[in-house]
């Protein structure tokens, strides 16, 4: 079975961190847990198995509230990556990238997971995430209806919304319920976990969601992904090393503030096309969309708000340098 169900939260699973749930669990699981109300809340943890503040915020809740106000579904994914410490393990799928159109392992599991769920009805679902680089707390929403712009006000006043990929476990609940994934900041900071007890305890909390206040709410349009091309040699300015492309690694402070045209992002002496390259959501080249070479410096050919800027070359190969959003107005 590519998913195990429990209809109660087994003994002594809240005594183990993310790394040590193998002990006690065989794979992805799912738990029902009953509490003062009905409908359920869904909550996911560990779709990366190393952003670990979901669990270490749902444990403590729990410790704290054995029986809650609301009753609560919850998904414990990629148990076998969170044991090495890994976003996905070598030769998995990503687990919040396959609620749509998967095949293999993920379809499987994707499959048992929605159809367990199938006749449930839920309040809202709120997936739980850590990311890396300095950005501030905000939540994902994958579409714009009304409940969902609330349900991501509860955690921050500032969304984001992202229409790909299109494949994340949001995605599926969409139509469905309340749906939101919340960036709860870097791994490791005690301050993200607090942060996911506090968001889950609000939650539980909630008799009806309550609307965003617009005038205070940011949301933002997730518009493209920027990566350094892959034969590019680079390092950030202010770091110790040099290479043929700097970039300005000050960008990591300003994640989610206005950025305006002509703001230097990098320097180098080679051309642009080797250096980055930008993909819209329908993952077309639009580099030059978004930067002009002045010289050796290259700067922003247009306004916009770059999140989850990361300065960690491990994290620029593997995922992306950043992405590039606008404001919306609602
Ligand atoms: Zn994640």
């Amino acid at each position: 079975m590519p998913l195990d169900i429990y209809p109660h939260l087994p003994e002594g699973l809240l005594d183990l961190p993310a790394d040590r749930l193998v002990e006690q669990l065989a794979g992805p699981t799912l738990i029902h847990i009953d509490g003062a109300t009905e409908p359920e809340l869904f909550v996911s943890v560990l779709l990366h198995g190393n952003e670990t503040s979901g669990w270490e915020g749902l444990r403590r809740y729990l410790r704290d509230h054995p029986f809650p106000l609301r009753s609560l579904s919850v998904f414990i994914a990629n148990v076998h990556a969170a044991a090495d410490r890994q976003r996905v393990l070598p030769g998995q799928q990503d687990f919040n990238r396959i609620w749509r159109n998967a095949n293999g392992a993920g379809a499987e599991l994707a499959d048992a997971l929605l159809g367990a769920i199938a006749d449930r009805d839920y309040f809202a679902s709120i997936d739980l995430h850590n990311n890396t680089g300095h950005n501030p707390f905000y939540a994902v929403v994958t579409d714009l209806d009304a409940t969902n712009l609330g349900l991501a006000y509860e955690f921050s006043d500032k969304a984001v919304y992202v229409r790909e990929p299109d494949t994340t476990l949001t995605n599926a609940f969409s139509g469905r319920c309340p749906a939101v994934a919340v960036e709860l900041g870097p791994v490791g900071d005690p301050r993200c976990d607090d942060r996911a007890y506090d968001y889950i305890k609000r939650c539980v909390a909630l008799d009806v969601i309550p609307e965003a206040d617009s005038d205070r709410l940011n949301l933002y349009e997730s518009l493209a992904r920027v990566h350094v091309a892959d034969e590019a040699v680079f390092a950030f300015t202010g770091g110790e090393e040099s290479a043929p492309f700097m970039l300005t690694g000050g960008v990591e402070a300003v994640n989610f503030h206005d950025l305006k045209a002509g703001t230097p992002f990098g320097s180098s002496q080679l051309p642009l096309s080797d250096l980055l390259r930008v993909l819209n959501t329908d993952h077309q080249d639009v580099t030059g969309e978004y930067f002009l070479k002045e010289g050796t410096e290259i700067v922003l050919r247009r306004d916009i708000v770059p999140a989850m800027y990361t300065t960690d070359p491990f994290v620029v190969r593997q995922d992306c340098l950043c992405y590039f959003m606008s404001r919306m107005q609602l």
